[in-house]
């Protein structure tokens, strides 16, 4: 049997997002949201994986308890079990703190072959916390995954680098992370949407983990956001006049004062 543990984040959906003008926040409050777009990649690596081997899916998210959506969603997907981590000490986390507190639910959880993230979600923007988990539980991370082969107590993964596909053999445990060209997303059946709302999300507490509060939340934070600003990009733009010859000369000597032509 193949334990695998997906890790998905709750993220607003950014291309309908507003800022508040005098802060410069996010309004999430107002903000849809959704699962973030590279976890439901690792969500199919996953669900993929099982329908080909033996395998069992935990999906765990981090957030508050309206996470829960994105576990509901996960289960008409085909996930087996889904965890949320929620506790208000657990406010405030940065990626450090996150990726600790994932961890930490990961070794309770207990035996897993595979652990999969996506590699960055589009609200934070950091790409830090696949890495970190693979850190806390000591396992290698894979990336730009795009298919996989389990043999015995191995894994033969290929992945995209570059302009060349590699393969690469690795022990289990192993982390993948997933982006937009690992797969093609399924659709939930419309069966299974009825039915995700009767199964059960399990809740874990900083009690369940275990540990010091200082090391979770923001006590466990060792970056500190000093300000936050919004900016708008301004384009600048000039008509140029003349014949077609006087333009295009025009045109490059623009070019060239920018140092976008050198010669
Ligand atoms: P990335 O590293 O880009 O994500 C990579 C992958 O990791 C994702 O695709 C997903 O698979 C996995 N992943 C990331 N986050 C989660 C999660 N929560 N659950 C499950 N899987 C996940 N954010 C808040 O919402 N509330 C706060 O109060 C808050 N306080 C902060 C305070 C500080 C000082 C700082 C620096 C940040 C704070 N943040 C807060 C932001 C929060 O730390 C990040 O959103 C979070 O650590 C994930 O980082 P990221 O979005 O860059 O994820």
């Amino acid at each position: 049997m193949l334990n695998m543990i997906v890790c998905i984040k709750q993220v607003p959906e950014t291309s309908n997002v507003k800022i508040d003008k005098h802060t410069g926040l996010l309004q999430r409050k107002e903000a849809v949201n959704i699962i973030n777009p590279d976890d439901l990649h690792a969500l199919e690596f996953a669900l993929d994986l099982k329908d080909r081997y033996q395998g069992f899916v935990i999906v765990l998210t981090m957030g508050p308890d309206s996470a829960e959506d994105v576990l509901y969603e996960a289960y008409a997907m085909g996930a087996d079990k889904c965890v949320l981590l929620s506790d208000e000490r657990f406010k405030g986390a940065d990626t450090y703190a996150t990726s600790f507190t994932l961890s930490k639910a990961i070794k309770k959880l207990g035996r897993f072959d595979l652990i999969l993230t996506g590699v960055t979600a589009i609200d934070g923007n950091t790409s830090h916390v696949g890495y970190q988990i693979a850190e806390f539980l000591n396992i290698p991370l894979i990336t730009q995954i795009n298919a996989m082969k389990i043999l015995d107590n191995h894994a033969i993964i290929k992945r995209l680098y570059g302009h060349e596909y590699q393969k690469i053999k690795v022990d289990l445990p192993v982390l993948l992370a997933s982006d937009k060209e690992t797969n093609k997303v399924r659709f939930p059946k419309f069966a299974d949407i009825n039915f995700c709302f009767d199964k059960e999300i399990v809740v874990f507490n900083l009690e369940d983990l275990g540990g010091s509060e200082k090391e979770y939340g923001l006590r466990g934070s060792p970056s500190i956001v000093i300000k936050t600003e919004s900016f708008t990009h301004k384009r600048k733009y000039e008509k140029i006049k003349g014949s077609l010859d006087e333009k295009v000369d025009k045109f490059i000597g623009i070019l060239k004062k920018q140092n976008i032509l050198k010669y």
